[in-house]
């Protein structure tokens, strides 16, 4: 049987006029809309030159034809790959390069510096707008409907996610047909998906969690989604009342716990609150529990593994955990130096295998071969542990391990720690390089509207609940952390910019 996903999902469809896309400007788009655009975006591709597991790089604004060149491309057998909407030319260079695309598709207003880069790997250029209108599209209007869906083995390609380079160079994470099917699969048993289902969709699609979490847990499902082109308090509010589902990462709802609207009632006819992609503070968990009555489920993925935990759809969703491994996933803690698998509760490196881990790094042979064990386990990179009930708890990255006078400091335990504070809004901890220690615990806290604490009062609520060896050698102040367009904290933004804390 043929594993290309878009045949997964055609033969999946049992209701064709079934709306699948609403958009607040109230374009209505049904699953029959979405097969007979893909038929003709896939004869666009096949006539632009694209070919079996070529590459076609997009760069555009999020809109209804946006999503269904995704759709169209994995159609026509090529390989998908999303950009960042946020990259400027200088950073596309590197994309294109690396990624040697034979179709870039881009806003108008970049073509030309697009086509200048594009001519270096001999690829064509179309546009797409943030109305879904551009070259491609005119093209797509004489196309034919009809399109034979290319046969695709589940180890085949479908494509290639660059990761949020939050700890470094994005690298290009080659994720094939059965990694996606497995694990929207997965997620819509686990998170009780049904074609009842209307989720609003508020994250960019040109990320894991917009289109491989989001967009294909409601499309192999049959459900609708009504796709905002970025985040809207507002709107979220009005759109709740018609509504079943969120997903969101943390940042949305700190937002949405500042509206005056947020009550139990405005949320009585949405079923389920997911977040992920960074950190949930428990803070934003427990008022959101108070004030909706409805508890947020944290899950924990990355680009190259899709979803690996998530907490359960039924029974306890614990704060500042992301919970067990979702069904068919094994996830194991190693030790940082020698690799054995840790017990209970001991913390080291975070390590995944299953249907849902990338067939490996676009082009980077060693590297792949360095992040994966012999039996199959990826190396996340994550630190963490797994507690007695199975559930796991991310302790922070590898690189933002803090290691001070020989000791290793995990930054989340003692930011978990800090943001208890009263005055405390959140906080990062990072270390920089100190003559005597090495690295030196520093924490980079962001206080509470109109909160006077300081770096004493942050020290001495530290005293005794934390080893003196964890203990922040200084605490400094900002009105925010940097973050990604994820909503990630860079941490490697304030190692920057702290640097020099301990220079005399
Ligand atoms: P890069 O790998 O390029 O540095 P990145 O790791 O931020 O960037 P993504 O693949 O988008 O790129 O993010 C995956 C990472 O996000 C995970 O490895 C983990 O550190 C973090 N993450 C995801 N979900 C959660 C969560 N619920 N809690 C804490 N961290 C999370
Ligand atoms: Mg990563």
């Amino acid at each position: 049987m043929n594993a290309n996903l878009f045949d997964r999902l055609e033969r999946s469809i049992t209701d064709p006029a079934k709306t699948a896309i609403t958009t607040p400007a109230d374009e209505t788009v049904s699953y029959a809309d979405l097969i007979a655009l893909s038929g003709r975006l896939a004869n666009v591709l096949a006539a632009c030159g694209v070919r079996l597991g070529d590459r076609v790089a997009v760069q555009v604004e999020k809109s209804v034809p946006a999503l269904v060149l995704y759709l169209a491309a994995v159609r026509a057998g090529a390989v998908y790959l999303p950009l960042n909407t946020a990259y400027t030319l200088a950073e596309l260079e590197y994309f294109i390069g690396d990624a040697e695309p034979a179709l870039v598709v881009c806003d108008p207003g970049k073509r030309e510096g697009v086509e200048q880069l594009a001519a270096r790997v001999g690829a064509s250029v179309e546009t797409l707008d943030a109305k879904g209108q551009g070259s491609l599209m005119e093209a797509a209007t004489d196309a034919p409907e009809t399109f034979a869906t290319v046969e695709r083995a589940g180890d085949d390609l479908a494509a290639i996610l660059y990761t949020s380079g939050t700890t470094g160079r994005s690298k290009g994470a080659m994720l094939t047909h059965d990694n996606l099917v497995s694990n929207a699969l997965t997620l819509i048993e686990a998170w009780r998906f049904t074609a009842e289902d209307v989720l609003i969709h508020a994250l960019p699609i040109y990320h894991t969690h917009g289109l491989f979490v989001a967009s294909n847990v409601i499309l192999l499902s049959g459900a609708s989604m009504i796709f905002l082109p970025k985040f809207d308090a507002d709107e979220i509010f009005t759109l709740m009342a018609r509504a079943t589902a969120l997903m969101g990462v943390p940042t949305f709802y700190v937002r949405l716990l500042q509206h005056p609207g947020l009550t139990k009632e405005a949320t009585s006819g949405m079923r389920l609150f997911v977040s992920g992609s960074a950190p949930l503070l428990t803070e934003t968990h427990r008022e959101w529990s108070t004030r909706t009555g409805h508890a947020i489920l944290e899950r924990y993925g990355m680009t190259e593994t899709n979803m690996n935990t998530s907490n359960p759809y039924d029974g306890d969703r614990v704060p500042g955990s992301v919970g067990p491994p979702l069904p068919g996933v094994s996830v194991r803690i190693t030790n940082l130096d020698t690799g054995e698998e840790l017990a209970t509760n001991e913390i080291g490196m975070i390590e995944v295998k299953g249907p849902n881990v990338f067939k490996g790094y676009w082009r980077m042979p060693e590297k792949t071969a360095s992040e994966f064990r012999p039996g199959g386990f990826f190396i996340t990179g994550d630190l963490g542990k797994i507690d007695e009930r199975g559930y796991v708890h991310i302790l922070g990255r590898g690189k933002d391990l803090v290691i001070t006078g020989g000791f290793n400091v995990y930054p989340k335990e003692i930011e978990d720690e800090i943001d208890a504070i009263p005055g405390v809004f959140e906080s990062a901890v990072i270390g920089v390089a100190h003559k005597d220690f090495g690295e030196g615990v520093t924490a980079v806290v962001v206080r509470s509207k109109e909160a006077m604490v300081d770096e004493k009062a942050i020290l001495a609520a530290l005293e005794g609940r934390l080893a003196k060896f964890k203990l922040p050698k200084r605490v400094v102040f900002v009105d925010e952390l940097p973050r990604n367009t994820m909503g990630k904290v860079q941490k490697n933004v304030l190692r920057e910019k702290f640097a020099n804390v301990y220079l005399p």
